[in-house]
Order: C-alpha cells, then structure tokens, then sequence
C-alpha cells in the first residue's frame, strides 16, 4: 500500500494532505507524506474559549452516561484498528505489531474508562459531631491540555482524553510536530464516536490543535486550562511545569526515562535475554520506558555481554512495514546523529562499544536507521546518566545486590526499573522502600511495555505524574469535602465554644 492509500483509508482527503504550512515525513524513506494545516497561534483563545463553554454543558451529563462517549469511542476504534495503526507505522516509524498495539492501548484505556464512569465515588467519613455526616466528592475540573510526544503518536492522548471525558472535562490535544497525521486520523474515529453520541455532547468537547510548541505554550500559559498533562523530553517539562506552576494549574507532567535492569546470579537468563532485546531495541529504542542500562552481577556480566553482542549482529532491521522487522527507524536524522554523538561520548568516557552506527543494508533509502548498540562501562559516567533516545544498552557490573540498587538508583530520572532474579529476598528487597526509586519496578519482566490498568509515570526527572489505570483519574478532578448537619444543634469541631 502506498503512503497516500494508507492515509486514504484512514479517512484524509487528498485537500487534507495538501497546501498547509506543517510538512510531514515519514521516517521509513524520509519523505514528505503531506503537507497539514497548521492552526495559527491566534485561534487558541477561540479553542480554549469554546473547551472553556463545552466545560459548562459537559460537566452536568452524568458520569455514566459520558462514559457511553468513550464505549462509542472504543467501538470505533475497534473498527479502525488496522487503518489507525499504519498511519502510525507510516508516520512514527513502527514495526506493524507495536503499531496495532498502541492502538490496543487506545482501546483498552476506553473499556477501562468506561467502568470507572460508574466507579467515580469519595469516601464517607466519621464525624466528631452528632448528627453530622461528612464526605468527600469528586467533580469535574474543567478544560484538559494534552501535549504529546513523537513515540506514542495517539496511545497518551487517549490515556488522558478516556479519563478526561469521562470525569466531565474537555480536552484540547496538541501532539507533536512530527506526527500530526497519526492525531488527525484519531481524531477522524473520535468525530465518528461523537456523532453516534449525538445531542449531549457540546461544541468543542474535544479539539486538536496541530502544529509547534507555541500552540503548547498557549496551552500552558492560559488560566481556562486548568490541567496541563505533558509527555516529553526532561526539557520541555522544565519549561511546562514552572510555568503552570506558576498559575497554580495542575500538571500532569510524563518525561524522559533511563530505565535499568538489574540481572542478579540467579536469574533466567533466557527470558532475560528476551526482555533485554524487546526493551531495548523495541521502537528502535524510542520508548520512555526503553532498557538503557544493564546492570549485571559481575560472576555472570562476560556471558550475557556475549550472548546479547550476538543476538544484536543478527536483529532484522528494516522497513517496519515487512514482517519481520523488528527495529525500525529512527524518527530523524537528528536521531541518528545524537545517538552517533553518544556513542563518542561513551568512548572517551572509557566504553567498549558493540554495534552502533548507521544500518545501510537492506534498509531504504532516506530513513535513519541505527544499528543498535551495547556499551560496556567501566561505571555510571555522565553520558550513561543522560536519556539518548536511541537503541544504546550500556552494561555495567555489580557485586553486591546494594551496589546493584544504588546503580539502578543514581541517575536524574526515575521512571521504570527491574530485577530479574529467583531470590525472593532480592526482589523484595528491589520492591521494598529501600529498593527502586522507580514509578515503575518489575521482577522477571522488562521495563518497557505497560499495562494500562496500574498507574503510570515516574519520578525525579520523569516530573511525577501518573496516567492510566489505578486512580489516575483523581488527577482530572477536584475534591470537594462536605459537612452536613442533620441535627438541631450547631457544635463547632474541636470543642470550641462560641456562644452570642
Ligand atoms: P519533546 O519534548 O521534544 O516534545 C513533546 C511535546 O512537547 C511536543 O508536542 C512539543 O511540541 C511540545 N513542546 C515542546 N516544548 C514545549 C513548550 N515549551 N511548551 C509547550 N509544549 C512544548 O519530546 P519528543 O522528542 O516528542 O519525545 C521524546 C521524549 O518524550 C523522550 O524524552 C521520552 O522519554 C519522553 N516520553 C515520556 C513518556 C512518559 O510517559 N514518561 C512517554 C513518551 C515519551
């Protein structure tokens, strides 16, 4: 299928696709695939002004029934899985199963929201006073931003907007310059949702706005928005976060990640070796939660180091169209030249580099395909401590299980981590206060790949927001206490007396 029948069937007219001012590359061959309007920095007062009335309407439908919007949404989505997933294959450069996959997610957050419709309840509390009843409700709080990354070109949008709906907030949704086309096809499935709904849903309950970090930034700055969830570089959170801050906005803030797996003595090292090559070089190692660091008990650091350099000489790097592809591209030339960069770095720091560099063979021509690296290190030199977001595993040795955590513990981020041992004692420990210092720790599985019904996200430089499953959804409402006197009395709490 050529790139114009895919986005065909994903539902772009030919119009669509012509005569904006955003060009759109496919990192397959690095050509341009479309040319998309780009909504001018002046319409965003209008777009939050009409999130801002949709607030008003939107807030009183009954949880329940918002949460039909998002089983409609589900339903869509079901129908469009495969159309949806190769625009993203074509746009963000993933191989078909990882494509389909993210749009599974999509899915699964609607079916996951659709139950917390009926679930959004507070507690009831004792109260000190007779006669009193005290509890606490959970309301909607008003107009959603959500800015995306290039690497889950449609999945985090539908993290946020499945909850947002459903907790009675309009959503605003700004993804990355470099993949509009995989949020406008979204978008399309969404419009098909929104009409089956019919009347109920207002005018502006979910927009897109497509273009450059102005428009995210017009987000960001505006008091109608009061929540901001932002996936990104470290960087652009340090910009995000002070500013919404600064307006006491609530955000949502999802960052970089340096994720470690720590391999004990004990370990399976065949099912090691699996998880290391899926987190590692999925997504060509565009992932936040991406294997970056191996940490590994020193009695067996030589044979894995051997097993894993050969298992890399023979990964299917490619066209992420063909099956058996399993490492696409990278989104950019850029890409390719920080992680070359890196890999220099690595070198002068005292690293021993497997692999890296550009793929040329089999590959086509345009795209940045990168053959994956292993680095072994002396130790945590600054470039380890860094995210290069690219398919660079760097392996350093431990000899005590405490060294092993300190290790996985002491870089700038915190979003994913794991241990692959048999020894109770060490994976509880890994999980235990003293353990990871991780939003995310597993044991026997790889860091990468989430489920979408725990919380998501990470701490230190991962900016400590949580998506997704458990209760996420409290990030996308405010809390209201209410007292409630039944009795004919009027104590005061505490016992404090004061009689006119
Ligand atoms: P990026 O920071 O370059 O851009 C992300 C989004 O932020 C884009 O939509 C961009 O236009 C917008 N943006 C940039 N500057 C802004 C500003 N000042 N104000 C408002 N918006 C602004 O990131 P990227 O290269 O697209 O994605 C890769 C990064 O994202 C990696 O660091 C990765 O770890 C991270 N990421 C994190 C998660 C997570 O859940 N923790 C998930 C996916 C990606």
């Amino acid at each position: 299928m050529t790139s114009q029948e895919v986005l065909e069937r994903a539902g772009f007219s030919r119009q669509e696709l012509s005569g904006g001012a955003l060009p759109v590359r496919s990192p397959i061959d690095g050509g341009e695939i479309a040319r998309v309007a780009e909504t001018p920095v002046s319409d965003m007062p209008a777009v939050i002004a009409r999130a801002k009335s949709a607030f008003s309407a939107w807030r009183e439908v009954p949880a329940p029934r918002r949460g039909e919007l998002v089983r409609l949404l589900g339903e869509e989505l079901r129908a469009a899985k495969e159309a949806l997933a190769a625009v993203v294959t074509l746009e963000a450069g993933k191989i078909v199963s990882e494509g389909l996959g993210e749009v599974q997610e999509m899915i699964d957050i609607c079916d996951f929201a659709v139950g917390l419709s009926r679930q959004i309840y507070g507690l009831t509390v004792a109260s000190e006073r007779p006669g009193h009843r005290m509890m606490e409700t959970w309301h909607p709080l008003g107009p959603c931003a959500v800015i995306s990354a290039f690497n889950f070109p449609v999945a985090v949008w539908a993290w946020n907007a499945a909850l947002a709906l459903v907790c009675g907030d309009p959503v605003i949704w700004k993804p990355s310059e470099k993949t509009p086309l995989s949020a406008l096809a979204a978008m399309k499935v969404l419009d098909r949702a929104l009409a089956r709904f019919g009347a109920g849903a207002p005018e502006g309950l979910a927009q897109i706005v497509a273009g450059r970090a102005a428009l995210g930034e017009a987000l960001v700055a505006s008091k109608d928005v009061p929540i901001v969830s932002a996936t990104g570089s470290t960087r652009m959170g340090a910009i995000v976060g002070p500013k919404v801050a600064a307006r006491f906005g609530r955000a949502i803030l999802e960052l970089g990640g340096n994720n470690a797996m720590i391999v004990a003595p004990s370990a399976d090292l065949d099912m090691a070796v699996r998880a290391i090559l899926f987190s590692a070089v999925g997504t060509a190692g565009q992932r936040c939660t991406s294997l970056r660091r191996l940490i590994v008990h020193r009695s067996i650091r030589d044979a894995l180091t051997h097993r894993l350099v050969k298992a890399y000489a023979s990964l299917p790097i490619g066209d992420p169209r063909e099956a058996g592809t399993l490492v696409g591209p990278l989104i950019d030339h850029a890409a390719l030249d920080r992680m070359t960069a890196a890999l220099h770095r690595a070198r002068d720091e005292g690293g021993r580099v497997h692999g890296g560099g550009a793929a040329t063979a089999g590959v086509p021509g345009g795209g940045a395909y990168a053959r994956p690296a292993i680095v072994e290190m002396p130790g945590q030199s600054s470039i380890v401590r860094e995210e290069t977001f690219a398919p660079i595993l760097y392996t350093l040795g431990y000899d005590s299980l405490e060294e092993a955590i300190t290790l996985q513990n002491d870089v700038p981020q915190g979003l994913s981590s794991c241990i692959f041992t048999l020894n109770l004692r060490e994976a509880e420990t890994f999980l235990s206060a003293a353990g990871s210092d991780c939003g995310i720790a597993n044991v026997n599985i790889g860091p990468s790949g989430a489920e979408i019904g725990g919380a998501f996200g990470g701490e230190k430089e991962t900016g400590g927001g949580r998506e997704s499953g458990s209760d996420a959804w409290k990030g996308y409402m405010r809390r209201q206490t209410s007292t409630v006197n039944f009795s004919a009395e009027l104590p005061l709490a505490q016992g404090v007396r004061f009689e006119v």
